[in-house]
């Protein structure tokens, strides 16, 4: 929200893959935004023992999907803490069109809006490519690439000289190809809804993470201003 008491909420959208934990964080320490995932909110608000958090509780221990009426209201609580000030990151919520819409309407009680939901792009091509062609050393965990990073001597380790590999089993290009499917489907509600209040920004998410993170920087720093 932007306006006089209510802090900047910012959206972050972006698929796995893209390095959005990695620019949550730049974003939390550069502007002292708070980010806040849905996860962590829940389990946050059990372990207080809010209302909301013992009604998500029962819900949540009976095998059942959190409403997003209690999510709402155990946002609307933590945005209440001071911490939040400066303006939140909201990570795994909205999901939805209806989420994002239940979400304005809370915002507009307290007389304020989310100032920007900021798109990560990517290729979806490339991020096969980078993502698919991932492996580790079994032995120390330095990570290689088939394409961008091969070990100096073939099949051996740079740093710890083992021979044996490891793949994650869903990082094929089969599993990553369907991950991006399903986020593309999953947020295009979202983006046609920002875009439709005015406060939807793009950014190249193919480039090195400092690029990313500056083009980020200047968007935040615009919108929160
Ligand atoms: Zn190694």
């Amino acid at each position: 929200m932007s306006g006089a008491n209510v802090p900047a909420v910012l959206i972050l959208l972006g698929p796995p893959g893209a390095g959005k934990g990695t620019q949550a964080r730049m974003l939390e320490d550069r502007f002292g935004l708070v980010q806040l995932s849905t996860g962590d909110l829940l389990r946050a608000a059990v372990a207080a023992g809010t209302p909301a958090g013992l009604a998500a509780k029962t819900v949540m221990e009976a095998g059942g999907l959190v409403s997003d009426e209690i999510v709402l209201a155990i946002l609307k609580d933590r945005m209440a803490e001071p911490d939040t000030a400066r303006g939140v990151i909201l990570d795994g919520f909205p999901r939805t069109a209806g989420q994002a819409e239940a979400l304005d309407r809370l915002l507009a009680e307290a007389g304020g809006r989310v100032t920007a939901a900021i798109s990560l792009e990517v290729d979806d091509a490339a991020m096969v490519g980078r993502v698919s062609g991932r492996y580790t050393c079994a032995g120390c965990g330095e990570g290689y690439h088939d394409e961008f990073k091969l070990p100096a001597t073939a099949g051996t380790c740079d740093k710890c000289g083992g021979t044996a590999f490891k793949r994650r089993a869903d990082d094929n290009a089969e599993t990553v190809r369907a991950r991006l499917q399903a986020y593309h489907a999953q947020t295009a509600p979202l983006i046609a809804h920002y875009r439709a209040m005015g406060v939807l920004e793009t950014i190249d998410a193919m480039g090195p993470i400092e690029s990313i993170a500056e083009g980020l920087g200047t968007i935040v720093g615009r919108v929160s201003a």
